[in-house]
């Protein structure tokens, strides 16, 4: 059975990478499950979906936790323990990275024993050109994971992107297949290396790793719940790639326009009636920058903002 997990940020494709994958390993007359794992309002934070693919029926149900390739569309997750891009990784499985980094960059940094493979991010579009709706990051790996397989060809590759992307309009399909199958045809030397992991065997059942906690009373139990207020405690500054920045200059003080469609209640107003963002526990997502109808708000990539303290006071 083929067990991969893609790992990358709400908002860049890994559940719809893990679809196209999906749908071409169906396509070669493989029993398929996919399927991705994130909450509501997930833009930016750390996701993941994955694909089991085996001739046989599929009985192993839940997320994958022994993976034969991990997929990655953004290499600062690779930094951040939270996202669990190295759960179950040995030092064979085969990690796919998009990124502009160098393998061996990243193997100084992650351990040189490390099977690290890394895709090279393309151009995202030219001057004239929009780029595709879906993530560059996520079809360069939905393109090399079915490369590495050995068992999806490219018509395959090309039925499950037309399938799953034709809402897109046919431009925006046209350069969709074009990147995914560039980077199926980059990884040609390494066709059919990833291997298809050995099903459980029950004998070697190990308990997992939790441990059992006898029943409480429930006052013991629950003080987590009980307690009120506590959310603003859990921060959401880690999973942004790109920070708005407020022009204190254009701003028009029609606070309730970015602070109304702030999701997060990251937008503040101070007692002049001026927008502040808490940075503590805004998320990334940009909608504040979407809807700014002067422009006051703009986009800075992280983390050279956070260096630059730009948008701090
Ligand atoms: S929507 Fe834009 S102009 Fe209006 S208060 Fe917010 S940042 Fe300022
Ligand atoms: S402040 Fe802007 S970017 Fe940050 S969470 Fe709110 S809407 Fe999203």
């Amino acid at each position: 059975m083929f067990r991969i997990r893609l790992h990358g940020r709400g908002g860049q494709g890994v559940k719809t990478a893990g679809r196209i994958l999906g749908t071409a390993f169906f396509l070669e007359g493989f029993h398929v499950q996919d399927a991705p794992r994130y909450g509501a309002e997930r833009r930016g934070a750390p996701i993941f979906s994955f694909v089991r693919a085996d001739r046989r029926e599929i009985h192993e149900r839940g997320v994958i936790v022994l993976p034969d390739l991990v997929a990655v569309t953004d290499q600062t997750l690779l930094d951040m323990p939270g996202a669990g891009v190295w759960e179950g990784v040995g030092a064979e499985t085969p990690v796919l990275v998009a990124t502009a980094h160098s393998r061996e960059r990243l193997l100084a940094r992650f351990g040189e024993t490390r099977n690290i493979i890394v895709c090279d991010l393309p151009a995202n579009g030219s001057a004239n050109a929009p780029p595709p709706l879906l993530g560059m990051a996520a079809l360069t790996l939905a393109g090399a994971a079915a490369r590495l397989t050995g068992v999806i060809t490219a018509g395959a590759l090309r039925d499950a992107i037309a399938h799953e992307l034709v809402h897109l309009g046919p431009e925006a399909l046209a350069r969709s297949l074009e990147q995914a199958l560039a980077a199926f045809a980059g990884l040609e030397s390494r066709r059919g290396e990833l291997r298809e992991g050995a099903l459980p065997d029950a004998r070697h059942w190990t308990p997992p790793r939790w441990i059992r906690l006898e029943h409480e009373p429930s006052a013991l139990a629950a003080p987590a719940i009980r307690n009120t207020a506590n959310s603003s405690q859990v921060t959401s500054d880690q999973w942004r790639t790109e920070r708005p920045v407020l022009d204190a200059g254009l701003c028009k003080g029609c606070w309730w326009v970015c602070a109304t469609f702030c999701p997060d209640n990251a937008v503040l107003v101070n007692g002049e009636g001026r927008p502040v963002i808490d940075y503590s526990h805004c998320k990334g997502c940009l909608i504040c920058v979407e809807q700014c109808p002067s422009g006051a708000m703009t986009a800075a990539p992280e983390p050279e903002a956070q260096t630059a303290g730009e948008g701090q006071p």
